[in-house]
């Protein structure tokens, strides 16, 4: 599938305006890649928040991937059960911890093709993984990023490894991780999947699918809508998740 004419230059001036605003901030808490790789896994389906609200009881009860793999997965899904789809993520998170145990001496090994073997990641947990914790370039494709690839017309794929693609081939490798920690940023804050706020959106001059009236003219209310200014606050709170 051929790219969407004008995408390298939107992809371009995207990444140029995302930054003016958002810092590259993954917003699930960990202290060390295997907190991290775990809170990813989590975080499938559900908000960072549910999941910072559960992993430090899951560290504390199991501080190590030899003591997860170890533990009983009834008391591992009523902890984690908040974040949903528990018993499958059980599964994933105490299967990747053995795996980690058993193969890597109990470390998250910094290599993509290692961290897809593990059972329950894929490619976003992996390049999450990476960018974050091991500062090696990874595009991490979530539903946001996914939505707003599309939106913006940076590719016309939805499948996740095509959109990856895509991108990194128009977007150099250190702008990888922090384009799409901001993507995400701006799909939670502004870009919502349902009630797109585009008439405040900094993208909103160039975006083909901006239902803005004041189209070809950037807003002026993009950073006021980020960062909660006063006329937009109630808007951009409505549509965070
Ligand atoms: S202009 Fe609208 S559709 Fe385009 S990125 Fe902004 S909020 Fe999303």
């Amino acid at each position: 599938m051929a790219r969407p004419y004008g995408a390298r230059q939107r992809a371009e001036k995207t990444v140029v305006r995302l930054k003016e605003v958002y810092e590259a901030r993954c917003e699930l808490e960990f202290e060390t890649p295997y907190q991290l790789l775990v809170a990813t896994i989590l975080s499938a389906q559900s908000t960072d928040k549910t999941v910072n609200r559960v992993t430090p009881g899951l560290f504390a009860r199991w501080p190590e991937p030899a003591d997860l793999a170890a533990a009983d997965p009834g008391e591992v899904e009523a902890l984690i059960k908040p974040t949903g789809f528990f018993r499958e993520k059980t599964k994933a998170i105490r299967g990747s911890a053995a795996a980690l145990a058993e193969r890597f001496g109990g470390r998250v090994p910094p290599r993509m093709d290692d961290l897809t073997e593990l059972p329950g990641v894929g490619r976003k947990t992996a390049n999450v993984v990476l960018g974050v914790a091991f500062g090696v370039p990874g595009f991490a494709v979530d539903t946001h990023v996914n939505r707003l690839c599309n939106r913006i017309r940076l590719t016309d794929s939805r499948d996740p490894v095509q959109i990856e693609k895509d991108l990194c081939e128009v977007i150099s490798p250190e702008e990888w991780t922090g384009f799409s920690l901001r993507l995400i940023l701006h799909g939670r804050r502004v870009c919502d999947a349902k009630r797109p706020l585009c008439d405040v959106c900094l993208l909103n001059d160039f975006c083909p699918s901006s239902t803005t009236r004041r189209a070809n003219k950037r807003s002026k209310l993009g950073a006021d809508a980020v960062a909660g200014g006063p006329k937009n606050k109630r808007r951009v709170r409505r549509a965070a998740v």
